[in-house]
């Protein structure tokens, strides 16, 4: 469990400031609060832990390549971009690893400090940072598949002896029944 990121001025919620160390941490100091001034950030940072679902996910300390447009606006920067990922888990039918990439779209409004949205879930800049992780975290989750799976058409494990039926299509058992089959193939068909 992280510290709540609540920016609330003054409160006695915990709040986790940003960083500087992290590639995941932007400076902000040379935009000033001029609107219209754009800086472009291409990185490479090291995934946090934790990004993720129980079955697949960044894994720690792999390189997330961010490709960012910072602008001044208003109310604050304005960040647009990509983040590209490794990704790491297990297929859900046939337990194999799978390795894989994603590139997630990152759009967000950090506030300046002193300036208010209704909104109280709303990003800030503090102390001239932006901390990217907690968007991050929220595109790269959404990005995910619910059931990963080593390939669309992954056969899965025989439900009577757990054998890969990805690597033995042919397996089958003398007791095995068609009704059995029948519905082991509708269920890959899903
Ligand atoms: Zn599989
Ligand atoms: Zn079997």
């Amino acid at each position: 469990m992280t510290l709540s990121y609540h920016p609330m001025k003054g409160s006695a919620v915990s709040r986790r400031l940003p960083d500087h160390r992290s590639g995941l941490v932007l400076e902000t100091h040379e935009l000033g609060r001029r609107a219209g001034v754009v800086k472009h950030v291409t990185r490479t940072a090291d995934s946090p832990e934790g990004i993720g679902i129980a079955m697949i996910g960044v894994p720690p300390g792999s390189a997330i390549d961010l490709d960012l447009t910072l602008e001044a606006v208003v109310e604050g920067v304005l960040v647009t971009g990509t983040a590209e990922v490794s990704l790491g888990g297990q297929c859900a039918r046939c337990l194999e690893p799978i390795s894989d990439t994603a590139e997630v779209d990152l759009q967000e409004l950090y506030l300046f400090p002193g300036k208010e949205l209704d909104d109280d879930e709303a990003s800030r800049i503090e102390e001239e940072l932006i901390d990217l992780e907690p968007l991050l975290r929220d595109a790269v989750v959404l990005e995910l598949p619910f059931t990963p799976l080593c390939r669309p058409d992954c056969a899965g494990l025989c439900p009577t002896c757990g054998a890969n039926l990805n690597r033995d299509p042919g397996h089958g058992h003398a007791e095995a029944t068609d009704a059995r089959w029948a519905g082991l193939a509708a269920w890959q068909q899903d």
